[in-house]
């Protein structure tokens, strides 16, 4: 069957009719990838598996989220969209606003988006606007304005966007033919655990699957709030992505840890760098700073003895990949030594080579 889009695959369990247009750009359907050395750190009974939302076609997850949010921006007739982003709810909103005809609005805050993303946004011909602010007070002027003016919003609070990211958990699960015993992945604004946790509790109440995974979920240390207890009112991470201090959906998340059993930790800047390095180096796999909190999470648990208490034979653990390591080059460039410049020389070349 050919594929086309999250929504198409999955309608029986998205709030979309006959009547709404489909906007897709082929999202979702993205690999699970066996991280050999990841799971030999963990131990002989872990299976880790990396869901790479990096390889959607804006790459980020963001993209399963915005084809339901489009998709009924349009259906509802709206003129414009507006959100407010630290990068990739920019990147995939003006994406499939090209792709519709909507007028998209994005307003990030001066200098803290990774130039990928901000590429990403004025190629695909957003109004970006940049304040002298941070993702918080961007936030709070988007929902200002869409509550005042014709435009609607597709931050992750509008709630079709949580409905088309749940599509992942129905992915994970389809391929296992059940629920991971874990799930761990990044937390930043919080839409992302609050939807998977809703995508694994509907497959489980439709028997398709026959177990809940423990949530995992992981902010920077720098911004976390959830973690802490209270709102950050300066987040400082080099994971841009997770640098928020007041989460749209902070209640969410401690539903979904709750519920599930699982947790809300926090990783240094450090421990975000050595995992983004491992995946790079040991997998094979680039995925942007953010993204690598969801190892870093997991190492730092392993080093805690907190999966030693795991009874089973063989353990489960996805972790999400949310976004591809292209969107920020910078950081991958300015954390490994820069390459040797040799004279243009066989000899040469062969010597740096350590051929
Ligand atoms: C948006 C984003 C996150 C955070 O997801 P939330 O739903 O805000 O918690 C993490 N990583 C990347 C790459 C993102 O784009």
């Amino acid at each position: 069957m050919k594929y086309c889009g999250v929504i198409n695959r999955y309608k029986k369990y998205l709030p979309v009719s006959k009547k709404t247009p489909i906007i897709t750009i082929n999202e979702g359907n993205t690999p699970l990838i066996f991280a050999n050395k990841v799971s030999a750190v963990l131990g002989k009974k872990f299976r880790v598996y990396l869901k790479y939302e990096g390889l959607n076609p804006t790459g980020s997850f963001k993209d399963r989220g915005m084809t339901m949010a489009i998709s009924k921006a349009v259906e509802s007739k709206s003129a414009a969209v507006i959100c407010a982003s630290t990068g990739n709810t920019s990147a995939s909103a003006a994406a499939f606003s090209a792709r519709s005809d909507l007028k998209c609005i994005v307003v990030l805050p001066e200098g803290a988006i990774a130039m990928g993303k901000l590429a990403q946004a004025m190629i695909h011909n957003a109004r970006v606007i940049a304040i002298k602010g941070n993702f918080d007070d961007a936030l709070d002027i988007v929902k200002d304005i869409s509550e005042n003016y014709p435009v609607t919003m597709v931050n992750s609070i509008n709630p079709y966007r949580i409905e088309g990211q749940k599509t992942a958990s129905f992915e994970i699960a389809d391929y296992f033919g059940d629920a991971p015993h874990f799930h761990s992945l990044p937390v930043g604004n919080a839409g992302n655990i609050t939807a998977y946790w809703k995508g694994y509790k509907e497959y489980y109440s439709y028997r398709k699957i026959s177990r809940l995974p423990q949530m995992l979920g992981f902010q920077a240390s720098g911004a976390a709030p959830i973690v802490k207890g209270y709102p950050i009112k300066k987040p400082e991470t080099i994971a841009t992505a997770i640098r928020i201090g007041n989460p749209a959906s902070w209640q969410k998340a401690i539903e979904a840890k709750e519920e599930s059993e699982g947790l809300i930790g926090m990783v240094t800047d450090n421990q975000i760098l050595a995992a983004y390095k491992f995946l790079a180096k040991e997998e094979g796999v680039f995925c942007e700073p953010a993204s690598a909190a969801s190892i870093a999470g997991l190492f730092k648990l392993n080093k805690s003895g907190y999966f030693s208490r795991v009874k089973g034979k063989e353990i489960i653990i996805t972790c999400t990949l949310t976004g591809h390591g292209l969107k920020d080059p910078k950081i991958a460039i300015s954390c490994i030594k820069p390459p040797p410049v040799v004279p243009a020389k066989t000899r040469a070349v062969v010597k740096a080579a350590g051929i």
